[in-house]
This record gives C-alpha cells, structure tokens and sequence, in this order.
C-alpha cells in the first residue's frame, strides 16, 4: 500500500512538473523572460551632449563611431546653420536629435512664456533646412529649474508639443576643462548612484573640445561595465526636474 502510494506521488509530481518543463509560455516561463528584458534593460545608459554642432563635432562623432555608440545632441539653432556638415553627419549616423535654442542667453530664452517656444521652433526649422528632418526633444538653456515655470511648460509643452529633457548625472565638463580626472570621476560616481536608485543614466556632458579628451576612457569604462547606449527619441518618457511627462 505505502509503496503505490509513493508510485502515485512520484507520477502526480511528474504530471505537475510536465507543464513548466515543456511549455515556454507558461506563466513561470514568461515571468521569468520579463526578469530578464528588465535586467537588460536596466543597463541602458543616455549619453547627451549640449551647445554643438561645434568645430569639434567631427572628431566627437568619430570617438562614438569608434566605440560604437550613439548619443543625443541637444542643438543650437545658429550652430546647425554654421556647422552643416557636422549637423548632417549626427542625422545620417542615427544619433538622437534634440534642440537647445537660439541664444543661450536666460534672460533672451525665458524673457516669457512665448521667448522659448519661439526658440526651439526657430532652432527646428534650422535642423529642417540643413538636415531635412526635424525633432520634438529640447533641452532648455542651463536646465529646465528654476526658470521654466509651470505657464512656460504649458506653453513650449502644451501648446508646442515638445518634450522636455534635463539630466540625472552631471559631468561638469564645461567646469573642469582642464582636469579629466574629475570629469571621469563625476560620471562614473554619479552613474553607480542613479543605477542604485534603479534609474536609467542620463549624462550631461557638452560637444566641446575639451570633453573629447575624456570621452574615450569615460566610454571605455562604461563598455566594460556593460552598459547599452542608446538614444533619446520621443518615444522614451521624459526625464526631468519638474517630473512634467509630456
Ligand atoms: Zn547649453
């Protein structure tokens, strides 16, 4: 009797276990993949540069190129127009496009609600005329707080239809032109916060001359650590310091 009995286990564990080992899409099967699609994920990396197209540009894309990765530049309007062929190349090589005004002058850009819709549309038909594309992601001037107001949003949000992107992990690059060794430790500290926070990266850094010569040990180190870069498109849910979604 014991011995059917522990026949009759042995068969009913076998049955129960049928399903998980043999059917991909059980629930067992598909949670797991989506543990894995989030552990993936949350490798992904946002590398932005601000202020170009410079003369600099050319040798900043062939360092990405190099490492083959891709950034978003976030564009100024007059620098599209005086850099043509750099701006062209960052469209042609998939590299995300973002705008960043005309001026860059706070009191010019957020004189009211109008100055800086009215910037980010001029720095658009910048990008259409040299690059025959156009994009829906800026960056304001300086970053988003304090200056854009909850009526500025509405209005360059709102009414324009622009998605608004600030930043999680600072480089100060624009600060440390001199010393690389800050600029590198200001990525890499601040990356390893944002990831223990579970946060996606998203790095600030300038398409300058002087963060060129940094880039190629920042990307190196981000490589190893394995992380994926990709860009920004209007399909990602904005990232910034109002936590204004749209
Ligand atoms: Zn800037």
């Amino acid at each position: 009797m014991l011995h059917i009995r522990k026949k009759l286990i042995t068969t009913l564990a076998i049955l129960l276990m049928f399903p998980l080992l043999f059917l991909p899409q059980s629930t067992e099967a598909a949670a797991s993949a989506d543990k894995a699609a989030s552990k993936a994920g949350s490798k992904m990396i946002y590398l932005t540069f601000d202020d170009g197209p410079t003369a600099h540009t050319g040798e900043l894309l062939d360092i990405l190129d190099q490492y083959k990765v891709k950034a978003t530049f976030f564009m100024l309007g007059p620098h599209m127009e005086q850099y043509q062929k750099a701006t062209k190349r960052i469209v042609k090589e998939g590299h995300g496009l973002g705008l960043h005004g005309v001026t860059h002058v706070p009191g010019k850009f957020y004189k009211s609600a109008y100055s800086g819709l009215k910037e980010m549309q001029q720095a658009n038909e910048s990008l259409n005329k040299v690059a025959g594309v156009k994009t829906s992601l800026v960056r304001t001037p300086y970053g988003s707080k304090p200056y854009l107001k909850p009526a500025y949003r509405n209005v360059l949000l709102g009414q324009g239809g622009f998605h608004l992107w600030d930043w999680n992990v600072d480089s100060l690059d624009w600060k440390y032109k001199k010393d690389h060794q800050k600029v590198y430790n200001n990525v890499m500290q601040q990356v390893h916060n944002v990831k223990k926070k579970g946060t996606t990266p998203i790095v600030l850094m300038h398409d300058q001359e002087a963060t060129l010569k940094v880039l190629p040990q920042v990307l190196k180190t981000l490589k190893a650590e394995g992380y994926q870069f990709e860009i920004l498109t209007k399909n990602v849910q904005p990232v910034n310091f109002w936590d204004d979604k749209r």
